[in-house]
């Protein structure tokens, strides 16, 4: 069987990927190195348990019940150096970590596309603006059903359709109270996607063009005589170890940011001997990552009156204060602040335990932005995974600009609770080690220039134009925005740009 695209991965952007191409009339297999899981996509017998997760049970989501969800980190071990730890966590499986994921979806506003501070060292810029990828943000929003809307936030645009759940009582004492005090901030209502878990993937299947071959674990590209044009892939099947090859008119990579960066750098030939895209040095380099763990916590007092309930299933407790900075700050880097202050617990936990506490308790977390640095970088270590495929070894430390930001998000957070006149009990001023937010990102930049990135706007590799990144390796700054959404977005539209090609007649990108 002949296919038009292969696409690695079946997650977030893998999801994306298929589902546009395969509407718009392309025929799509979909090599996913994880098991289809039974119904719902959520059971399986067969759970691992902590003992061989020794990485993946620190993950702060990480429970018996979807420990499934999470990958055994004996066969999918990775380097770090001694003294640089970072935290890997992926789910392996059809959906991917679509299938775990909170549903926090910010669009990314033209501050970040523009490339934060442009004096800053190594500083990158987007090829694109927030209009070039308006419409995809709209078409991911309206699919996953996105809350917010109707709101000005320059920061965090919002949503094209309005579907707002309203500010609980404690997210309305402090929206007022930071409204008073510091007119440039905003506590916006929560921006989350409620569609169902594998809701994209099994509407990629739906058009009947696609088909999905699981426990597919792909090793590297193949490359005709003259490595200019990818022919297709390698892959092992996770079961039976058996090598197969696949060929089609082009790949998309949507294996996560490292895993796709893997497979480029594991694609080793004689006009690539340095991995593929690689010929200016920088694949693998400006991992990106957001800070994590940087928190302040307590009780909102009273309540006053009985708690209401949420509006209905999937509005997710949480609202978010987006990023307030300007030029006085002294690091360069963005950040943003979620906010969980509910009224009822999930569950019936019961508010009357809370009333006894002397109030309801509430939570800020700040997720901050990691500047692109080209140390902070994916490399191919001598070992190998269970599948024979060289292990990533991956670099990513924080540098003064981070630990500046962490001191600044525990005041600021502080200052905004106490405002507010909740009674703040814990306060966290020291971020998680790197990768802990689970928002990895960078190794395959976009941009305008060869010499300073691994694809072009339109996410192909410079050399070899049949093969796009469309994950989050493909971003060149993080961004404070949880990433999902932008990854989703990003994905549709290169696909609907191959499939603009394919119309063309020029699938493999041989066009300048
Ligand atoms: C608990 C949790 C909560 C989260 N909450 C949020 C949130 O609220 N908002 C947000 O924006 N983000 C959130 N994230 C992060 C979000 O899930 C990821 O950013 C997103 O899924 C990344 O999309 P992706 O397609 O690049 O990778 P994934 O969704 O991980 O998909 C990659 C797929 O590729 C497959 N694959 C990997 N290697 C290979 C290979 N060699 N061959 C074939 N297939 C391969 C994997 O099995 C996987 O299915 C959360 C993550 C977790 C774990």
């Amino acid at each position: 069987m002949t296919y038009d695209v292969i696409v690695v991965g079946s997650g977030a952007a893998g999801g994306w990927a298929a589902k546009t191409l395969a509407e718009r009339g392309l025929r799509i297999l979909v090599l996913e190195a994880g098991p289809l899981l039974a119904g719902d996509h959520r059971v399986d017998r067969a759970a691992h348990t902590g003992a061989r997760q020794p990485v993946q049970s620190r993950c702060s989501a990480y429970e018996q019940a979807n420990s499934h969800l999470f990958v055994d980190d004996l066969d999918n071990p990775y380097q770090t150096p001694p003294d640089a730890p970072f935290h890997w966590f992926r789910g392996r499986q059809a959906g991917g970590r679509m299938l775990l994921w909170a549903g926090v979806s910010l669009r990314m506003s033209d501050r970040e596309f523009a490339g934060t501070a442009p004096d800053a060292p190594h500083h990158r810029a987007w090829p694109l603006r927030h209009r070039d990828l308006a419409p995809y943000y709209t078409r991911v929003e309206e699919f996953l059903r996105v809350t917010g809307g109707g709101e000005s936030t320059p920061a965090a645009p919002p949503p094209a359709a309005v579907r707002r759940r309203p500010l609980t009582r404690g997210e309305q004492r402090l929206a007022e109270a930071v409204a008073a005090r510091w007119p440039g901030r905003q506590v916006i209502t929560s921006r989350t996607a409620v569609a169902e878990a594998g809701s994209v993937l099994s509407a990629a299947l739906a058009t009947g063009r696609v088909r999905l071959r699981p426990d597919a674990v792909v090793t590297r590209l193949e490359l005709d005589d003259r490595g200019r044009r990818a022919e297709g892939v390698v892959f092992v099947d996770r079961r039976t170890g058996a090598t197969h090859r696949q060929r089609a008119a082009a790949v998309l990579l949507c294996a996560s940011a490292v895993e796709s960066v893997r497979i480029l750098l594991n694609t080793r030939t004689r006009h690539h001997p340095d991995g593929l895209g690689n010929h200016t040095d920088q694949l693998g380099r400006y991992l990106l990552d957001h800070t994590a763990g940087v928190s302040a916590s307590g009780l909102v007092p009273g309540p006053e009156g009985p708690p209401r309930p949420l509006p209905g299933p999937g509005f997710v407790p949480v609202c978010h204060i987006p990023d307030f900075g300007d030029a006085t700050r002294p690091f360069p880097g963005g950040y943003g602040i979620n906010v969980f202050a509910p009224e009822v617990l999930p569950q019936n936990s019961g508010s009357a335990a809370w009333a006894s506490a002397g109030g309801t308790p509430f939570r800020m977390w700040a997720s901050g932005e990691v500047l692109p640095h080209p140390d902070n970088r994916i490399t191919l270590a001598d070992r190998t995974d269970a599948w024979g495929v060289p292990q990533a070894r991956i670099r990513l430390v924080y540098g003064p600009g981070e630990r500046a930001m962490a001191l600044d998000q525990a005041t600021e957070m502080t200052a905004m609770a106490r405002a507010a006149g909740f009674t703040v009990l814990d306060v966290n001023d020291r971020p998680l080690p790197p990768g802990s937010s689970v928002h990895e990102l960078g190794g395959a930049a976009m941009g305008t220039d060869p010499a300073h990135s691994v694809v072009d706007a339109g996410h192909r590799l410079w050399r070899v134009p049949n093969v796009l990144v469309t994950d989050g390796a493909c971003f060149p700054t993080a961004g404070w925005q949880n990433p999902a959404l932008t990854i989703m977005a990003l994905a549709a539209r290169a696909a609907d740009r191959l499939a603009d090609a394919a119309r063309a007649g020029d699938l493999e990108g041989a066009a300048p």
